[in-house]
């Protein structure tokens, strides 16, 4: 089992990356509810996403990527934070083109109206949300484009995923400083995405991420510093949920009580649930059962 994030450099190039890897942490997500194929193809691709997308901010915070539509496909949503927790959820209703999937394009073809957010909450700041055109066949050449067009740091992603495993690589060629510049190997971006196109979803799903970052570029210096853990993680949680009561006021929860006492509040992420009985969610606006 492995759920990690490997980074990697290229010794005098101004080259870096990550692999991504979910077994276990996938199997979690993925079984707070019943997806379908197509579902869970999709969810795995966007935690890798995630995963991947987190390690490029140098903030301490949360990056997401939402996909709303219109159609028997709502809405799926993974995020990452900097300490590597993950969590995805998704909403759909029952449809046979959803049944079976190799990656994200079929659930694509499906989407009506469909519009891809990235939402970067760093801990402190302001909060940056991004539409991401969902005119590529997949996630992974979404992102490609989004960086292509707005970040203007090449950057190359490849995603894979099914129901037992996740991976991820993203490579990007970063600012060159002046002496970089006048040793500049023209032939390097090419190479690598020529070499890193070459690998197929099955070995991004299943090889250790040394042995994939051997069989990419063997032929290059890279250097591994400490890998990093990924985990399953929801920040759902009590406080969160009497912020919420106290945000919709005193008289939408005693109408909500009127109907339902003790009022209950799942978390649709994990599963956890929270309970709040009259006394309890009066007490909340200072307030006594009398
Ligand atoms: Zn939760």
């Amino acid at each position: 089992m492995s759920n990690l994030r490997q980074r990697f450099y290229i010794e005098n190039c101004p080259v870096r990356g990550e692999v991504v890897q979910l077994t276990d942490t996938l199997h979690t997500i993925l079984k707070q509810r019943d997806y379908p194929q197509a579902v869970e193809v999709l969810l795995g691709e966007m935690l890798s996403a995630t995963a991947l997308l987190a390690s490029t901010l140098k903030i301490k915070g949360n990056i997401s990527l939402q996909i709303q539509a219109q159609g028997s496909f709502k809405w799926a949503m993974a995020e990452c934070n900097h300490l590597g927790q993950l969590r995805a959820l998704a909403d759909f209703e029952e449809d046979a083109r959803f049944g079976q999937a190799s990656d994200s394009s079929t659930l694509f073809s499906t989407l009506q109206q469909p519009i891809l957010f990235i939402n970067i909450d760093p801990e402190f700041g302001e909060r940056y949300q991004g539409i991401i055109a969902l005119d590529q066949p997949t996630l992974a050449g979404c992102l490609m484009q989004y960086y292509a067009l707005s970040a203007q740091i090449p950057t190359h992603i490849a995603l894979a995923s099914d129901a037992q495993a996740a991976g991820g690589l993203l490579i990007q060629l970063l600012p060159r400083t002046e002496e970089e510049k006048e040793h500049i190997d023209e032939d390097l971006w090419p190479r690598l995405i020529m070499l890193t196109n070459t690998l197929k979803a099955d070995e991004l799903k299943q090889l250790d991420a040394q042995e994939i970052l051997y069989r990419l570029y063997n032929e290059e210096d890279v250097r591994l510093p400490e890998v990093e853990q990924l985990e399953f993680s929801c920040t759902c949680s009590q406080q969160k949920c009497e912020n919420a009561l106290i945000h919709i006021g005193e008289d939408a929860v005693k109408d909500t009580l009127s109907a339902q006492n003790p009022i209950e509040m799942d978390c649709q992420f994990c599963n956890a649930k929270y309970t709040f009985n009259a006394e309890e969610a009066l007490a909340l606006f200072g307030r006594h059962l009398s």
